[in-house]
């Protein structure tokens, strides 16, 4: 079983999909800035977590896609796992060469918001992971 991200947007202007994950972030694709801000960060960084912790990798064997969330999340846990699997670069470097190769068709414009996001759930999951050390040496 997998931690699932129930979470659709799309731009009230143009209909494009994206996530205003934090409050400044406007449509990637036409720049409107109107929407409420959903932080999908922690769920994002939770469902990693929960891949890692159960399966010993971010991405699913089997990933049942039922949302753009977990459309999003699918792209993010590949590139942690990209990330995981060397020692020599910088996430953001990863990511950033990651969305690059990645063929995104009519949806280029998700290309440098789903590098971002993916950072902010990196430095989520450090967090978490600090948190969880400093909770088990309490013990
Ligand atoms: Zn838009």
């Amino acid at each position: 079983m997998s931690l699932h991200i129930m979470y659709n947007h799309q731009c009230s202007k143009c209909e494009a999909f994206y996530i205003p994950y934090e409050k400044d972030i406007v449509c990637p694709n036409c720049g409107l800035n109107e929407e409420e801000p959903y932080d999908i960060v922690p769920d994002l960084a939770h469902s990693a977590k929960y891949q890692m912790d159960t399966m010993g990798f971010y991405t699913p064997v089997a990933w049942w896609t039922g949302s753009f969330g977990d459309y999003v999340a699918l792209i993010i846990f590949q590139i942690l796992d990209a990330y995981s699997d060397q020692e020599e670069k910088e996430f953001q470097e990863i990511a950033f060469e990651y969305c690059n190769n990645r063929t995104w068709g009519n949806q280029l414009y998700m290309k440098d918001h789903l590098r971002d996001l993916s950072y902010s759930v990196f430095l989520a999951l450090n967090e978490k992971q600090n948190i969880d050390m400093e909770q088990a040496e309490c013990l």
